[in-house]
């Protein structure tokens, strides 16, 4: 167990890295930030930060020294220089790292677990996409393999003309079936180094623009009656990857039942609502379960919960929705807003 008092590492320095940061400090925790951008906001509200490029191996290592128990906010923290971090324990174990970063690993690995996604094919070459359009057909979406976040590296494909018009960049793409989908939903759980799990709410998710835009609890129909087979494959890849700390799948709610999107091996915008929202919210289970302290309560606290993000411009009302005594207004501190950047959210619970 490491207790309060001993610092945290955090790999990663944007809003998650906040609010893990900021739940760590109420658990009497110091946090230090590795980042290789000089305005990270995590490190604003924690003790120290190292800021260095993710392959500056010497940083890493004298970060390490100064670090109890090593965690990251961002999937795509290259896995390579982690080897610097030494005998200090890093979770969720890189592994969910390695497995995350590549959509066609992650696709293999769910379906190898019984899951289910869309269809899906390998499009590395032209060759490549051409075989996985006849095979799956359109409308589709073809996605670069590593990178893409935030409908960043997704493009859709009405028919195979489409293709032809499109700069593709010169790396690795995934082609996917466009998904028919009732809703989407995400599961988020927590697994402590003694294999317990907690599952929060599963919330509706709703995007606009390939970005998360609302997420609510309780999901309803048709969610509320697929929740189990998605928390049963959640578990499974948990359980596969002996992981350690808040692992987060993504679906889609169909006709034929749960359909997996993706996971993120790590705190998600679609729980953000477990601050005010559950018992015990996914950063504070977070830490609980690096740091080999006992699970907090995943339940809600409310009889619902609504999260809206605020996107570019959104957060300049904050007057306005402080103006709303119900509403939780949570700001990240970031630079100036541009189209698409998430600036910060805003939390309603309804009592009763
Ligand atoms: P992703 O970055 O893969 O999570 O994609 C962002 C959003 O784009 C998803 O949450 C969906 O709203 C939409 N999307 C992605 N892939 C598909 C798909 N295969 N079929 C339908 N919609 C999709």
């Amino acid at each position: 167990m490491i207790p309060p008092g001993e610092t945290i590492g955090i790999l990663g320095g944007g809003q998650l890295g906040r609010m893990l940061a900021v739940a760590a400090a109420q658990l009497g925790y110091r946090c230090h930030i590795f980042a290789p951008e000089e305005d990270a906001i995590a490190a604003d509200v924690s003790a120290a930060y190292t800021c260095a490029p993710w392959d500056d191996v010497e940083a890493m290592a004298r970060f390490a020294a100064d670090c109890a128990v090593i965690t990251y906010e961002f999937e795509n923290v290259p896995v390579t220089p982690l080897l610097a971090l030494g005998e200090v324990p890093l979770h969720p174990h890189p592994r969910a790292l390695e497995t995350a970063q590549d959509r066609l690993n992650e696709k293999q690995f769910v379906v190898g677990l019984g899951g289910t996604p869309a269809p899906f094919a390998p499009a590395d070459t032209p060759a490549d996409l051409d075989e996985a359009l006849h095979t799956i057909g359109t409308p589709g979406i073809l996605k670069t393999r590593r990178e893409g976040y935030d409908g960043k590296g997704q493009w859709r494909i009405m028919s195979a003309a489409d293709v032809d018009a499109l700069d593709l960049p010169s790396q690795p793409l995934i082609y996917e079936g466009f998904v028919d989908f009732q809703a989407e939903f995400s599961v988020i759980l927590c697994r402590a180094l003694n294999g317990d799990v907690r599952f929060y709410d599963s919330a509706r998710n709703v995007h606009e623009g390939g970005i998360l835009a609302r997420s609510t609890v309780p999901a309803g129909d048709p969610i509320a009656a697929q929740v189990k087979p998605a928390r049963e494959l959640a578990a499974a890849v948990a359980e596969a990857l002996d992981y350690v700390g808040v692992l987060t799948l993504e679906f889609f709610a169909t006709e034929a039942g749960p359909v997996f999107n993706e996971m993120a091996p790590r705190v998600h915008n679609s729980g953000h609502w477990t601050i005010e929202g559950a018992v015990i919210s996914q950063f504070e289970n977070h830490v609980r379960a690096i740091c080999g302290l006992p699970l907090g309560d995943a339940g809600l606290a409310a009889a619902a919960v609504n999260m809206c993000n605020l996107i570019g411009e959104d957060a300049q009302d904050w007057a306005t929705i402080l103006a709303d005594p119900a509403n939780h207004l949570h700001l990240y501190g970031k630079g100036p807003p541009s189209p698409g950047r998430k600036m910060g959210h805003v939390t309603r619970l309804t009592l009763a």
